[in-house]
């Protein structure tokens, strides 16, 4: 065996003895060793090479290791790699300037946080603050990350063993393919889930619900893209309420829709958004709330009760300037825009109208997600066995994808380039053609 094989075997006992890991049982797992990475690709110690779909967790838009980021950290490490929260401090200052740059008119401030759960749990708590009022409403359909409210704020299955924050509620958002409202077109799927969010304000009880919270576009649970008129709808009804709205960009931020923050696809200027994930492609623990100048303004003489110690870490700092400057330098938003609408949105129709095992493609940008049904017409989804056979063979192809229950989401990085789409379709191609033989 060569070292690397070697050095693979010590990486994953070790994992195996000594490493506790989120949301599995301990046992059983057969996790994937990654030693290194660059661009869009990732390997292990033996050099096997895979082409990265996942992004990790969606998180790596300016690729893996990309020189510039990694520079910035370097030469920051160098000058000062911690300092307290409430010093001020001049890449803090520039990393809040930057990100506010690319926000909507009004946002004032930027709260930083360790992540996007804590950044969630923050706005949650600046509406709480703000408005005098309790309740959090957000959809069945999210993921808003692993702590206290943001845990419960979450509508997935994750959200119940730990249901242990009060004071959230939950409504269904639109998704037409698999509608709750008997919809048949867009609008009146549009129409029917905003009068249901409505009517789950008003049984609450408008004067005792603080905030909306929702994802711009729900990733995790599906890259289910709202329909036209859907987040300006709910805008609507939280001015009419007196409710913050709370747009959750940690996954679809940053370039991953094609767009800055993908708000700006829908013309909809919430109270707070959230963000963490592509700010710095994840390259050190980062999150944050970017607040408007009227939830910012509430607290120039009231005190805001939160806090962290690594809130505005320097080497967090730097890795966002040198990210986000990348990104405008090196035309890395509008990459991942012609990509989508070019190259991999009208690659996934093409392999939809080849496999029937596809029930629905849908996306933007570096953000979509591929649909397996076992039956088009019943819309019945894949197996969990077939799943897993998707992503064996897939991988085995050479490419890293992320599945989630009956799902393959598409979300490699926002740097990727045509030949490597070109390439990971072929991949996802020749394995739908295994499974729909099997
Ligand atoms: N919000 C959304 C939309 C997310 O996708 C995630 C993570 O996947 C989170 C919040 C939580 O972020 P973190 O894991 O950085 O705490």
């Amino acid at each position: 065996a060569s070292s690397g094989d070697a050095l693979n075997a010590e990486a994953l006992d070790l994992d195996a003895q000594h490493v506790f890991h989120s949301w599995s049982a301990q046992d059983g797992r057969t996790p994937l060793v990654v030693a290194g990475g660059s661009g869009s690709r990732v390997w292990d110690h033996d050099g096997r090479t895979l082409l990265d779909f996942s992004s990790q967790l969606v998180n790596t838009n300016v690729g893996h290791q990309h020189p510039v980021v990694v520079a910035a950290i370097r030469e920051q490490a160098g000058v000062l790699t911690t300092v307290a929260p409430a010093t001020a401090n001049l890449v803090r200052g520039r990393a809040a300037e930057s990100i506010l740059s690319h926000a909507p008119e009004g946002f004032a401030k930027v709260f930083f946080t360790n992540a996007g759960a804590d950044a969630n749990e923050n706005a949650i708590r600046m509406a709480r603050q703000v408005t005098g009022r309790d309740k959090v409403v957000s959809l069945y359909r999210s993921y808003h990350g692993n702590t206290g409210a943001a845990i419960v704020s979450t509508g997935d299955w994750r959200r119940v063993p730990n249901e242990y924050a009060r004071g959230h509620v939950h409504a269904f958002g639109p998704y037409l393919y698999r509608s709750e409202f008997w919809a048949v077109d867009q609008e009146q799927e549009c129409e029917r889930a905003l009068h249901h969010l409505e009517r789950v304000i008003q049984a609450e009880g408008p004067a005792s619900v603080a905030a909306v919270l929702m994802e711009t576009i729900p990733g995790t649970a599906g890259v289910l893209v709202p329909p036209a008129g859907y987040l300006t709808g709910v805008r609507e009804i939280c001015d009419r309420y007196g409710v913050v709205m709370i747009l959750d960009e940690v996954m679809a931020g940053f370039g991953r829709t094609g767009h800055w923050f993908a708000l700006d696809a829908y013309g909809v200027v919430p109270d707070l958004i959230t963000f963490a994930k592509g700010v710095n492609s994840g390259y050190v623990p980062a999150g944050g709330v970017i607040i408007s100048e009227a939830i910012s303004s509430y607290f120039d003489e009231r005190v805001f009760p939160g806090g962290l110690t690594y809130s505005g870490h320097p080497l967090a700092m730097a890795s966002i300037v040198a990210a986000l400057g990348v990104m405008e330098s090196e035309g890395i938003v509008a990459n991942a825009a012609r990509i989508g609408r070019d190259v991999l949105g009208p690659g996934l129709r093409a392999l939809a109208d080849r496999h029937t095992v596809i029930g629905e493609v849908r996306g933007m940008g570096v953000f979509w997600a591929v649909e397996l049904v076992a039956d088009r017409a019943t819309r019945e989804p894949l197996p969990a066995a077939a799943m897993g056979a998707v992503k064996a063979g897939s991988m085995a192809r050479g490419v890293l994808p992320f599945v989630q229950d009956n799902r393959l989401h598409v979300v490699p990085p926002c740097i990727v380039t045509d030949e490597e789409i070109a390439e990971g379709l072929a991949a996802i191609d020749a394995t739908l053609t295994d499974i729909e033989q099997a």
